[in-house]
């Protein structure tokens, strides 16, 4: 552990315990943490001195902010660079209400899943985010939206990497976010998403954390979605639903599907009442996407967003069937404003 932000709070209470202090300080001392706005006020703590010492070096943060960018709408992108110099994005969104906002925080630098689409997966999966540095985003963020006269509401991990694959962590953070000793976030104000990783579906149902779920579906059938998403040679659409159907039925939360609509490709009259046919008798909300462009896919296809018809007939069909669904509103459009975008642009 090299940081604060790498410690649970029992972790932190058997390291004091070790070095000789007091466990009690531990709560104390990270919830300091987890509040400050800047620094932790350290006389206020009142610790034992050479204690003080040895947790103001934990408190040193090794992740430093490498670039921002703020759109007119609000939305802010943060490039952070991490202790071994590579760089991770993170989103704060401006919510409807002026005194919130909505954070997305990334899991892994890079990605392996190779969704066609995704301007993240073009450098390749470099590693996975320890928990501390998914705390350490989540930080960051919080301390800009408090810059911007905004609470940080809610948090998705919707950023670069797929979190199933690395759900040990994401959970690990998750715990410390919604502690309400430490980050003070519920459980109902974290959504977990995943392109379809099927056991990782059924991980994160088992380990009791009670998160949303959000499955990025993006076709309504396996062969329009293995062109698009390679892990659907593994984990076809009925499999899919299925698992978040258990995921429904432990937590009795909604599970939201996510929808990009790329023009030509998934966006039609005959795919929408596909999706509907599936989605009809299930209780799962339907998030429609618009597609920021990102250059040349992986398989050498330039996409390009939904036509503003096309968008109306698609979410007609849904509605006509009985399902619900919404447009998310685009964020933060005249900066790079896909997951990865940033982060090519300036590594
Ligand atoms: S969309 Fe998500 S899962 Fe797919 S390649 Fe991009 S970061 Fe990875």
């Amino acid at each position: 552990m090299t940081a604060l932000a790498d410690y649970s709070l029992a972790e932190l209470q058997a390291e004091l315990t070790s070095w000789g202090f007091k466990p009690s300080h531990a709560a104390r001392v990270l919830r300091a943490y987890y509040a400050a706005e800047g620094e932790i006020d350290w006389e206020k703590l009142r610790l034992p001195a050479p204690l003080a010492d040895r947790l103001m070096g934990l408190a040193r943060t090794s992740v430093a902010l490498a670039a921002r960018q703020r759109a007119d709408d609000g939305t802010a992108k943060l490039l952070l660079r991490l202790g071994d110099g590579r760089t991770v994005e993170s989103v704060l969104m401006p919510d409807y209400r002026d005194d919130r906002a909505a954070g997305c925080l990334s899991s892994q630098v890079g990605c392996a899943m190779g969704c066609d689409f995704c301007a993240t997966t073009k450098t390749g999966f470099e590693r996975n985010l320890t928990a501390g540095e998914m705390i350490e985003q989540f930080l960051a963020l919080r301390r800009e939206a408090i810059t911007g006269g905004r609470r940080l509401q809610t948090v998705v991990f919707m950023g670069m990497g797929e979190p199933m694959l690395n759900l040990d962590n994401v959970v690990a953070a998750v715990r410390r976010m919604a502690d309400n000793k430490l980050g003070a976030l519920g459980w109902r104000q974290v959504t977990v998403s995943t392109v379809g990783i099927v056991p990782g579906i059924d991980a994160l149902a088992a380990s009791g954390l009670n998160v949303h779920l959000a499955v990025s579906l993006h076709a309504p059938d396996d062969a329009s979605r293995q062109a698009l998403l390679p892990v659907s040679k593994r984990f076809g659409v009925e499999e899919i639903l299925a698992a978040a159907d258990r995921y429904q039925a432990q937590t009795g939360r909604p599970v939201t599907i996510q929808y990009c609509l790329l023009r030509g490709v998934n966006d039609s009259v005959a795919q929408a009442r596909q999706l509907a046919a599936l989605l009809t008798a299930r209780r799962m909300h339907v998030n429609l996407l618009r597609y920021n462009p990102t250059g040349i896919s992986l398989r050498g296809i330039e996409y390009e967003p939904v036509t503003d018809a096309s968008a109306e007939q698609f979410i007609a069909v849904l509605r006509g069937n009985g399902v619900i669904a919404h447009f998310r509103r685009p964020r933060g459009r005249e900066i790079d404003a896909a997951c990865g975008q940033l982060r090519q642009r300036l590594s």
